[in-house]
């Protein structure tokens, strides 16, 4: 007999991760391919939390807690908020799964985007929900327009912020005038994945609001500035109502024992991400330049990462850069997005880039 799987599971396009960059290589016949795709922090992870990683594997043959009980507290005691209301997940996207999974029955709405994280939508339709997506204004979230997107079956609304991959942010003046117009029946997601990197002084305060008792979720993740992705971890900051709907969907060891002790060693290390973000800045401001010499407009961005027009098939582009070994992210058209490096990735992402704009204008 046939396998009998729901049209819409079948109609998804499975997320594509890239091969392993020691693959690539060998196919190519490159060395030192530099992978500016996925805005992990190019320097490495924090020092403490290679240092705790060492201790942490002589008890792997146990269960991890699966209360996630110190890193909550860790998490509780900094962002000055109650346990309870702390949501841990095998890196953000399984919290957003989960909140598909607690909140968004078949047929019902989840509002976001229309150029934004993909998992929202993945997780949306994997939950046989329907992705509203509303079209960005000047690349940001429009949040009058996805308001007014709102609807009875509404359940979730999506706020990348700042938004991968334009890497735009919504400011306090705007998030609040649109929260103030939702109905209570709306769970807001505002996705902080990139908080730490974040410059402008208009940015929201979102805790705040979560504090207030309104019904939204931050997003924060260990896997960008903390330097952690491989180890799939990030958290959630909520009111205990909504932390308490999530639990009831949450397999119980989803966050293992090695991530939970990086992860508050990280936390810890204020250092790290300090020193992180400052290279982050002056890095941008460097890529910035160069795309600007190349004649290249990008958008200014609050992440660490940049956005920008190739003027070209972005495709094409992104092709030939993998052939020189250097790995952006193709995104739709002629935008691309390339995550802040080291100076000398940035430095080889730029001759790259130069040479492969100058061959592909040539034979067009
Ligand atoms: C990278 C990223 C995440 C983080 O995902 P993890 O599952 O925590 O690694 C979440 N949201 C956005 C917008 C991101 O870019």
């Amino acid at each position: 007999m046939p396998l009998r799987v729901h049209p819409v599971i079948a109609s998804l396009t499975p997320y594509s991760p890239g091969k392993p960059l020691s693959e690539l290589e060998r196919e190519l016949g490159v060395s030192h391919a530099i992978k500016l795709a996925s805005n992990e922090n190019p320097w490495g992870p924090s020092p403490k939390a290679l240092q705790v990683l060492e201790g942490a594997s002589s008890s792997l043959h146990r269960y991890p807690d699966g209360g996630a009980h110190y890193l909550r507290q860790d998490l509780a005691d900094r962002l000055k908020v109650a346990p309870d209301q702390v949501l841990v997940g095998n890196g953000s996207d399984e919290i957003i799964s989960l909140l598909v999974k607690a909140f968004l029955s078949p047929g019902e709405e989840a509002v976001m985007a229309d150029l934004t994280f993909v998992m929202y939508r993945l997780a949306v339709l994997g939950g046989h929900a329907v992705p509203v997506e509303v079209p960005l204004v000047n690349w940001t979230h429009d949040l009058d327009a996805m308001v007014k997107a709102v609807t009875d079956r509404t359940r979730l609304l999506f706020i990348c912020n700042p938004n991968n991959p334009t890497g735009t942010m919504v400011t306090a003046q705007a998030l609040d005038r649109a929260l103030s117009q939702l109905p209570d029946h709306v769970v807001v997601v505002l996705d902080e994945a990139y908080y730490e990197y974040v410059r402008d002084p208009d940015y929201p305060d979102s805790l705040r609001y979560v504090r207030e008792g309104r019904p939204c979720v931050v997003l924060r993740t260990f896997s960008k500035i903390f330097g952690l992705a491989g180890l799939r971890v990030g958290y959630g900051i909520t009111t205990p109502e909504i932390s308490g709907y999530v639990n009831r969907v949450r397999p119980p060891f989803n966050v293992n024992s090695l991530a939970q002790e990086a992860a508050r060693a990280a936390l810890s290390d204020d250092e790290h991400v300090a020193k992180s973000r400052g290279m982050n800045e002056a890095e941008m401001t460097f890529l910035e330049e160069g795309l600007k010499n190349l004649g290249l407009s990008c958008i200014p961005s609050q992440a660490n990462f940049l956005y920008f027009d190739v003027g070209m098939d972005g495709k094409r582009v992104y092709d030939a850069l993998l052939k020189e070994g250097v790995i952006v992210r193709h995104i739709r058209g002629s935008m691309v997005r390339v995550t802040i490096g080291q100076p000398t990735e940035n430095h080889r992402f730029l001759d790259a880039l130069k040479m492969v704009l100058a061959v592909l204008t040539s034979v067009q």
